[in-house]
């Protein structure tokens, strides 16, 4: 028999759960793109998604995803021929760097491995090194999806500052903005970016540069803006069209609007970054009860790095095994290990990961948890005693 009819929970770390007002507010007729309720409704945008992301500076709007934020930000910001030092904790880190040798930007991996955080003495040294200031840009996955693993953002600008160098710090947060504590400006980093189907909890399909006015005078030695990805014209446009160059992404506006409501206005941004933080101090407390020899493991180590919107789990041989037993019996989706082991080596099904981004509460999170838990004991794996209830007591905030 499967228990999994009623309510399905997708806790895969992207695309994240939409909360039902994001639904309705989509479901309209078409709007007006000229003149009337869309246009007003999209300037209002502009300053929430700032405050989401802690700055003061620039924000655009363009129609994609992570992807394309990608190279929306390296085309406004190089030009062909860079070189961008890349620190790198996991796979998304090799996907930027991708996008940027496609583009004809040179590029250097620092690697860190997929189990420790950048060490931000490390990328200061190599800056030190760099006395031609060759290095244009130091890019830096905040969250690595696949690895779970938190950048210090805060400690490797300093570190930059320290060396005396010019690059610019560019920031992907798709996974973390609007989920772990994202302050742009205080922490100096020059250009920002994300999707909206993570911690903004909207339907895939915009993506959102920030920059500061270092990174717009980066944008004047460019060669690698086409029409499109200008963010120039973008920004503050006095015609309503060039916010996207073309039709908005009309219903993802409406969808967006309610969701910053949520976030912005009513539960207030630093309590959103709290509530990810608790949620994920239980989600931990309880994978660390569970740990047992033969059995899983967190990926990060150190809580310190680990993110309070992803978790990467380890689970030598079972972890395939695992996600499809709570798929099928319990209604509960997990999220595949990335970047740990090569597709089509026995080792890939030896993790899973949990995404716990946007729209989760403390009961959606025990719910999660109680499924991993019948997962474990249905399959016999070994798991020790406990977890739930350090789940709850940290819910209960002893
Ligand atoms: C999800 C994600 C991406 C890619 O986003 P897509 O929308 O799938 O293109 C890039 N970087 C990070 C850190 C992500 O979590």
């Amino acid at each position: 028999m499967t228990l999994a009819n009623g309510p399905q929970t997708l806790a895969i770390p992207g695309p994240s759960i939409i909360p039902d007002r994001v639904l309705r507010a989509m479901h309209r007729p078409s709007p007006n793109i000229y003149q009337g309720p869309l246009v007003d409704l999209t300037h209002s945008l502009i300053p929430d998604l700032k405050a989401v992301a802690q700055t003061a500076h620039n924000a655009t709007i363009y129609i994609g995803n992570g992807h394309a934020s990608w190279e929306a930000s390296l085309a406004n910001t190089h030009a062909r021929g860079d070189l961008v030092l890349v620190p790198r904790t996991g796979s998304f880190a090799d996907g930027w760097a991708e996008v940027a040798r496609c583009m004809g930007i040179r590029v250097e991996m620092l690697d860190f491995g997929n189990r420790t955080a950048m060490d931000p003495a490390a990328i200061g040294q190599r800056l030190r090194d760099d006395k031609a200031h060759e290095i244009k840009s130091v890019l830096c996955v905040h969250v690595d999806t696949s690895s779970s693993l938190k950048a210090d953002l805060k400690a490797i600008r300093a570190e930059m500052d320290a060396a005396g160098h010019p690059a610019l710090l560019q920031a992907d947060c798709m996974a973390s903005l609007g989920c772990d504590e994202m302050r742009m400006d205080d922490w100096g980093v020059d250009v920002a970016f994300a999707g909206c189907q993570k911690g903004l909890m909207t339907p895939a399909g915009m993506a959102f540069v920030f920059y500061n006015d270092r990174a717009a005078a980066a944008r004047d030695r460019s060669d690698l803006a086409t029409f499109y990805w200008d963010w120039r014209p973008r920004t503050n446009p006095e015609v309503y069209f060039r916010y996207f160059q073309g039709t908005g992404p009309t219903h993802h506006l409406f969808g967006l609007r309610e969701a910053l409501d949520m976030i912005v206005h009513e539960e207030g941004v630093e309590n959103v970054w709290a509530r990810h933080a608790t949620l994920a101090g239980a989600l931990h407390a309880a994978f660390e009860a569970w740990e047992a020899p033969g059995g899983l493991e967190l990926n990060v180590r150190n809580p310190a790095h680990r993110s309070n919107a992803v978790t990467s789990v380890r689970l030598p041989e079972h972890g395939t095994r695992l996600r499809t037993w709570v798929e099928k019996q319990v209604g509960l989706t997990l999220g595949i290990g990335l970047g740990m082991a090569p597709m089509g080596d026995p080792a890939w099904d030896g993790f899973f990961r949990v995404g716990h981004m946007g729209h989760v509460s403390g009961h959606s999170m025990m719910g999660t948890l109680g499924a991993i838990e019948a997962g474990l004991a249905a399959l016999d794996l070994p798991y020790g005693q406990g977890g739930l209830a350090a789940a709850a007591k940290r819910i209960a905030g002893r």
